[in-house]
């Protein structure tokens, strides 16, 4: 076993979620906040469109890069909804934006090399890192800057080792978006550095309120990433995207050739049709917004301080020490007492992960409601 694999952490949620589902087997019912998993079902163009593909017979490799009416679809969205012109020779289709991250790291890093990444922040980047050799290195953000990186914290991290700093807008944990400035300013800062932004963008098109604006419609250097899972349901078709920079095509097609061959092909084909589910996608979002709205206007009064609004993705870091100085304890104690399970700050980093926790609100309106209620109960 390589020395490595010691620092790749577990998701500590997943021990939580077992409890809960254990819990469940001896009968208790448990109300979701943890999970960051759409509860919609795929919609139902991309199941009929699935369901056509597997009787076409054609199940065999794309090339690795992917099906080329598949990235020919993923630039004529980028036109669509940002404005912007793709090259879909630029565009490779991965399994699912992980395996974007695991295809990026490979091909930039070499051992030691650093990514700047926002703590708290989403938990597998930390892990992708270091499972490719390179060293993230955990920057704290936070309400001042929307939980994001900015310039000062990227010059004041950046060295020589440094290749590339990440964005993830709308945020996870905390649904927050970077401001446009904010992202073109780090754009700018990590070109001057001779490295790269990176910008994973899986939570667009779950925004409320505002929309959220591409790395790429601001600066044509930016690596983005994307995929299929959340805002079109599709956790389990396993397919994603990244858009790179000329230099990066042929050394990430040869990367992927050999790692992945190439993604799904009935995953790629029914994407296609999931690009113009546009009616499906919107009913979740709204369905979501109600729900953010509802645990917003509930939450504070329980003791849970929201900072700063979360405008996107489907989950809300709430500062909890006004209740606890001990999250972790807080969430294991709130789930066998109350059967609410939350996911603890701790799985999101360090900085001040003991004052907060995430709430998801991937579930149901009336779960959602009788979880507060259980709240209430147990806090008072
Ligand atoms: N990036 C962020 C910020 C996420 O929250 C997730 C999943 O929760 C992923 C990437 C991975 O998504 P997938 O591999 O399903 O495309």
């Amino acid at each position: 076993m390589t020395r490595r694999i010691d620092h790749i952490e577990p998701f500590r949620v997943m021990q939580l979620l077992e409890r809960a589902k254990q819990l469940e087997a001896e009968g208790r019912t448990i109300i979701h906040m943890e999970i960051g998993e759409p509860d919609f079902p795929t919609p139902p163009e991309v199941i009929a469109a699935a369901q056509q593909q597997l009787l076409s017979g054609n199940q065999f490799y794309t090339p690795s890069t992917g099906d080329p009416a598949l990235t020919r679809a993923i630039a004529d969205l980028y036109q669509r909804e940002y404005g912007v012109t793709i090259d879909p020779e630029r565009i490779l289709i991965t399994p699912g934006t992980s395996g974007a991250f695991n295809l990026l790291y490979a091909v930039l890093l070499d051992s030691g090399e650093r990514v700047l990444l926002p703590d708290p922040g989403y938990p597998c980047q930390r892990n992708l890192v270091r499972l490719a050799g390179g060293e993230p290195i955990n920057i704290p953000v936070d309400a001042a800057s929307n939980y994001q990186l900015d310039s000062a914290r990227l010059t004041a991290h950046w060295d020589a080792q440094t290749r590339a700093a990440v964005v993830i807008s709308p945020g996870n944990p905390t649904g927050t978006l970077i401001d446009p400035t904010m992202l073109s300013a780090l754009a700018i800062g990590c070109q001057q550095h001779g490295g790269y932004l990176i910008s994973d963008e899986i939570y667009h098109g779950l925004t409320y309120g505002c929309r959220a604006q591409s790395a790429l419609a601001i600066n044509d250097r930016a690596i983005v990433v994307n995929g299929f899972s959340k805002r079109w349901a599709m956790t389990g078709w396993r397919v994603g995207w990244i858009i790179v920079p000329p230099e990066l095509i042929e050394p990430c097609r040869r990367v992927m050739q050999n790692i992945f061959i190439a993604a799904p092909t009935l995953s790629q084909r029914v994407a296609i049709a999931a690009l113009t589910a546009t009616k499906s996608c919107e009913h979740m979002r709204s369905a979501y917004d109600e729900r953010r709205r509802f645990l917003l206007e509930t939450l504070p009064a329980l003791g849970f301080d929201i900072v700063i609004e979360p405008q996107g993705a489907f989950y809300i870091y709430a500062d909890v020490h006004r209740l606890t100085s001990d999250s972790r304890d807080f969430c294991w104690r709130l789930l066998e007492q109350a059967g609410v399970a939350i996911t603890p700050g701790e799985d999101f980093g360090s900085f001040r992960a003991n004052t907060h926790l995430r709430f998801a609100y991937a579930t149901g309106i009336a779960q959602l409601r009788e979880g507060i209620d259980r709240i209430r109960r147990f806090i008072h």
